[in-house]
């Protein structure tokens, strides 16, 4: 067993690493000799990633960034129960508070192993000469960036304070620095690199978005008869399974929906016809959301008909089947929404139920919503919202391999899909469906 093994057994009490990837990423950091960027799935584990090797540096600290104070006392929690000094400086804490982090900071041999901050705090007067200190006297471990996608426009909750952390990595270029995220589209990731001014070459570790396990497809609206019964069939054939399982293992499915009363005419219609199905959305009370998804997941009832709002905290195994009705708002959404599905592994179908009464409506409100924006910056995201939601079109409007599309939108090398989606499995198919589908939308 080596040091950090020891250490991550010792330290975190984990047996061994949850992947290779996250081993690989740690063993990097560990060595300091590249920024890092990881880029991986939520509840992967990418806190050890840096955890790990700060600890491995006996009286160094890590100053860790992330963008809330909710998110940092969850951090500090969790370091703390593990006897691992964590610490904050922030408006909120006592002047006192305050004191008694800033001088085991400034002694000799400080206790504090990561200290967190907000970006907003990188830009006060304590916190410069700090950073000023404690690089002098080689007290920093690394400088890391959690939730980094912050630093984009790009990304769906963009911070300008991130961007002024550039600066600190051109000022101190001695410490190694980690930037990580879970959500991150080439443009993200490249945003990312050259707003915090990464040093060149960064290692890059990431999550390939290719899942072998997931088929996806696209049926246009317009070139069915039935479409209800159409999704019926799917679902009732994706959900096929023998009688004898679980109730929480049962298998389940999502139909997404754009409108809250699109969830509730779809339910009832494949309740209707012999497939229990629940509406889900933001306008029910809370106790009926908490009961829709209880009975979910519980096995109850196989089929939610929602809106995106459905899947926080959704942590269903045997999902076997995730539809959207319409069309979805943008790739990363598409992506992630549709993910929910074969969690287990096992095969799982996504399918997209196009329809151009939809695209056209979404198109609408986004176009609106660019018109209407009070601000540049307001306007220039809206703006982005919709270059986003045109490649989800693209994606609907192709016959172009649709894991490819994903791959590209990461910035990955395209996949051996081989028969996970309906263009490779049988492209021919494809084409006229979508030649069928233009004609009938343009009569
Ligand atoms: P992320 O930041 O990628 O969303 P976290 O760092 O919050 O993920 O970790 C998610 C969970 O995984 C935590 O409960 C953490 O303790 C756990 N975890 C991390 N590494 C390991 C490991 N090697 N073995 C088992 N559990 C792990
Ligand atoms: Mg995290
Ligand atoms: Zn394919």
């Amino acid at each position: 067993m080596d040091n950090v093994t020891e250490k991550l057994f010792q330290w975190f009490g984990h047996r061994k690493f949850k992947s290779e990837l996250q081993e690989r990423a740690t063993r990097a950091i560990a060595r300091g000799v590249h920024d890092v960027y990881v880029s991986m799935p939520t509840g992967s584990g990418k806190s050890l990633c840096f955890q790990l090797p700060a600890i491995l540096q006996d009286n160094k600290v890590a100053i860790v960034f992330s963008p809330l104070l909710a998110l940092i006392k969850d951090q500090i929690d969790h370091l703390t129960k593990l006897k691992i000094p964590a610490e904050s400086i922030n408006s909120k804490m006592s002047s006192k508070d305050r004191e008694r982090v800033l001088n085991d900071l400034r002694s000799m041999k400080p206790d504090t192993r990561f200290l967190y901050v907000t970006p907003e705090q990188a830009a006060t007067g304590t916190f410069k000469s700090l950073m000023e200190h404690l690089v002098k006297y080689k007290k920093v471990s690394y400088v890391v960036v959690d939730e980094a996608h912050c630093v984009s426009e790009w990304g769906h909750d963009f911070r300008p304070d991130y961007l002024k952390l550039g600066n600190l990595r051109e000022t101190y270029k001695s410490v190694p620095w980690v930037a990580l995220t879970a959500t991150a589209s080439a443009e993200v990731a490249k945003d990312i690199l050259t707003n915090l001014k990464l040093l060149l070459p960064v290692a890059q570790y990431k999550t390939p978005s290719f899942r072998r396990n997931l088929f996806y497809d696209v049926i246009y609206q317009n070139c069915i008869d039935d479409e209800v019964g159409h999704l019926l069939e799917f679902l009732k054939k994706s959900l096929a399974e023998d009688e004898n399982i679980k109730p929480k293992d049962k298998n389940a499915a999502i139909v997404y929906c754009r409108t809250r009363e699109a969830t509730e005419n779809l339910a009832n219609m494949l309740t209707k016809r012999g497939l229990m199905a629940l509406a889900y959305h933001g306008g029910l009370k809370s106790a009926e959301r908490i009961s829709v998804q209880d009975k979910w997941s519980g096995g109850e009832c196989p089929c939610v008909c929602a809106t995106v709002s459905f899947g926080m905290g959704v942590d269903k195994a045997s999902v076997r089947a995730v539809a959207h009705w319409g069309i979805a708002q943008n790739v990363a959404a598409y992506y992630q929404e549709s993910g929910r599905a074969g969690r287990d592994g096992k095969p799982a179908f996504c399918r997209i139920y196009y329809c151009c009464s939809e695209r056209n409506a979404v198109d609408f409100i986004l176009k609106k919503e660019i018109a209407v924006a009070k601000t540049p910056e307001q306007k220039n995201r809206n703006k982005v919202a919709y270059k986003s939601f045109s490649i989800m079109v693209r994606y609907c409007e192709e016959v172009k391999c649709r894991h490819k599309t994903f791959a590209e939108y990461f910035g990955e090398e395209t996949p051996r899909c081989i028969d996970r989606c309906d263009v490779c499995a049988d492209e021919r198919n494809v084409r006229r469906a979508l030649d069928q589908h233009q004609r009938r939308a343009s009569s």
